[in-house]
């Protein structure tokens, strides 16, 4: 059983704890009174009015002009996130962050010793509530994406469980927008398809599916089933074992170009092999997260064909991942940036299959080089400029 627990009105509701004069009145979390700023979070009170996070803050104040604005204390509100994983870490060891507000946890191997997954959900809820004095909604289910479903299905405070036999009637008249990885635009495709609900996937072949909509096709049949393979991520295994290295940046003012978002990414992959190299490890896998103004974060990765420890492979790969995420939707501006290398393992074996030998013999020379400066000088002692070229890609 996988429950999702997703606090309602997050930073909103934090801020109204604080400042209980705040209760009962619209309460905008954004940024300054700008042209670029967004609506971070929205409390009921201001979703009234149809104020909703990413929008436009200066369309926020026209709509409701008495409404109380707020600038966000990201460092606070994370303190309250640690507080959570403490308090979900009580219930199982498997705790899985989507966000600073919302979080899967798998309580199949313990719910039993807390009277069962209702009793588990109810308890988790109260806890918040009791211990933070914060709304939380929980969502339970036995597959990940229903439980997400779940937790929204009766916010704030909704308390939804969905059983195995109760699945696919649960899934059956939802709109396809609710399905993971369906968009707006996916949604008109599959309109012109005469596919409107969840049932409608299911009373169409897989055949079907997949030739009208390839591997879409696919992941729609699966979900529409009530097929999720995906588990909860087990945090300690992964630090136990040092699976994964990351570094990340975040700017005070934040970043207007993709030329200066991909100088960053660099810099970053060039920490990462510093890293790497010192440790005599290879990786096999590249994360790119970024965060935007609106503090929407999203995360995009790769799986390499080989293992490698090279810093243009790295950096090539966490480049095409911006681009290919940038090709679908103009610019935004980045507050954040973090690159991350998984899977990693002592395995020296390289076979370079994205660059040629002779590229690769000639760069390695350099790597090696600036490798000895930085043992001498430290990590941040040499790194490069951005490079415009066709292996980069960017424009
Ligand atoms: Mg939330």
């Amino acid at each position: 059983m996988y429950l999702h627990v997703d606090m309602d009105a997050f930073f909103a509701a934090i801020e109204e704890r604080e400042n209980r004069h705040l209760c009962g009145k619209p309460v905008v979390i954004s940024g300054p009174l700008t042209p670029r700023s967004v609506v971070s979070t929205a409390n009921y009170e201001a979703r009234k009015y149809g104020i909703h996070s990413a929008m436009p803050t200066l369309r926020a104040k026209q709509i409701c002009p008495h409404a109380i604005f707020l600038p966000p204390r990201l460092g606070f509100y994370h303190h309250i996130t640690t507080q959570l994983n403490e308090i979900f870490l009580r219930y199982t060891p498997l705790v899985e962050f989507l966000s600073a507000d919302e979080a899967f946890l798998d309580v199949g191997k313990t719910a039993h010793l807390f009277g069962g997954p209702l009793a588990v959900a109810h308890s988790i809820q109260q806890t918040i509530e009791n211990e933070l004095n914060l709304p939380a909604s929980v969502g339970g289910a036995p597959v990940k994406y229903v439980a997400k479903i779940a937790s929204d299905w009766d916010k704030p405070k909704g308390l939804v469980l969905v059983k195995q036999e109760d699945l696919l009637d649960f899934l059956s008249p939802l709109p396809l927008k609710k399905i993971w990885g369906v968009g707006p635009k996916t949604v008109l495709r599959l309109k012109r398809l005469g596919l409107n609900t969840v049932l409608d996937i299911r009373q169409r072949s897989l055949t079907f599916l997949t030739k009208h909509l390839g591997q879409l096709g696919n992941h729609l049949w699966n979900m529409a089933h009530g097929i999720d393979g995906r588990s909860v991520a087990d945090p300690n295994e992964f630090s136990r074992e040092r699976k994964q290295i990351s570094a990340e940046r975040t700017f005070e003012k934040s970043l207007t170009s993709t030329q200066a978002v991909t100088s960053i990414i660099r810099q970053l992959a060039e920490r990462l092999t510093y890293r790497l190299r010192k440790k005599s490890a290879t990786i096999r896998q590249v994360t790119l997260k970024l965060r935007f103004n609106d503090f929407r974060t999203i995360t995009r990765n790769k799986t390499l064909k080989e293992p490698t420890d090279h810093c243009q492979v790295i950096d090539l790969v966490a480049q095409q991942l911006l681009q290919s995420y940038f090709s679908k939707k103009p610019f935004q501006p980045v507050r954040l940036i973090g690159l991350g290398v998984q899977d990693l393992s002592s395995d020296r074996l390289r076979q370079m299959s994205l660059f040629g030998e002779h590229d690769f013999a000639k760069q390695s020379k350099v790597e090696k080089t600036k490798e000895s400066i930085r043992n001498l000088y430290g990590p941040t002692s040499i790194s490069s400029g951005y490079i415009k070229g066709p292996k980069a890609g960017m424009s």
